[in-house]
């Protein structure tokens, strides 16, 4: 359960999932079915004949739970300019350097998308108890103009799957104080169950849990998870990222300990989450 296997995750960083590169995409889409699919979850391309860079919905039945959950990711990354100066020999290749590992994605949002899937098929394969899961991916999140095709579409699993709770790509750490930082949050301010989940992050040892959603870089309008939660909604957010993580800029990087971290905790937390 500790161990990332990263000869994966390389494969995975190296498919340039960026905006005018189709076939690139469709090979990230690929990637990511192929591991769903033996980890026990359908899973459709949605948006092909709108973009080139499609949505993916992806749904698994309970084991020994009767809860449900809906996930969040997307596969593209943000552009590369020529004149970024990486660390890194490539952009497209994650090297570990001083505790950190660079590559465009690791940290938005492929690094963590990676090792969530990695941790599921783990659990899977252990027939651990595990929530029903509806997993939605987009691949439009870094697009500058135009509407995303995932919008409409996960608008409507949404509606269709009826979960109360819905999990964030990512979160946030403190790098000053080595805090991890969890999201809980919802539209409805007052939400009987806010209560439980900050008791279940503080559970996962994440104290400081804070009511806010994560930022994001089009905002709540734009991103096809936040603005489609209803009041109903219970919202999370946990995960490896800090502010030196430089998402969107040269030298993107994870804090190593923490992304190898992050699959413990998010096990963990769908274990606690099944019960
Ligand atoms: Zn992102």
């Amino acid at each position: 359960m500790n161990t990332i296997d990263w000869d994966s995750l390389r494969e995975f960083i190296g498919i340039r999932s960026l905006q005018g590169l189709a076939d690139e995409n469709a090979r990230a889409t690929e990637f990511i079915c192929t591991r769903l699919r033996a980890a026990g979850f359908d899973c459709r391309i949605e948006g092909r004949a709108q973009t080139d860079q499609p949505a993916i919905v992806a749904h698994r039945a309970a084991l020994q739970s009767n809860k449900k959950i809906a996930l969040y990711g997307h596969y593209d990354v943000a552009a590369v300019h020529p004149r970024m100066a990486w660390r890194s020999a490539s952009p497209f290749a994650p090297e570990i350097i001083d505790g950190r590992v660079y590559a465009r994605g690791i940290a938005d949002n492929k690094g963590t998308l990676f090792v969530r899937m990695q941790a599921i098929a783990e659990m899977a394969e252990a027939h651990a108890p595990m929530p029903e899961i509806l997993w939605l991916i987009q691949g439009e999140e870094e697009i500058l103009h135009g509407a995303r095709v995932a919008k409409q579409i996960f608008a409507d699993e949404l509606a269709r799957f009826d979960c109360d709770v819905a999990l964030e790509e990512t979160g946030f750490n403190d790098i000053e104080s080595g805090e991890p930082i969890a999201f809980v949050w919802s539209k409805n301010a007052r939400h009987p169950q806010l209560e439980r989940y900050r008791n279940l992050m503080q559970e996962m040892r994440i104290e400081r849990v804070e009511f806010r959603t994560l930022k994001k870089l089009n905002g709540v309008t734009e991103c096809p998870l936040l603005s489609n939660l209803s009041h109903r909604h219970v919202y999370l957010g946990f995960g490896p990222n800090d502010i030196l993580h430089q998402i969107h800029r040269e030298n993107e990087s994870l804090d190593v300990r923490r992304l190898v971290g992050h699959k413990a905790n998010f096990s963990e937390f769908m274990r606690r989450y099944a019960l």
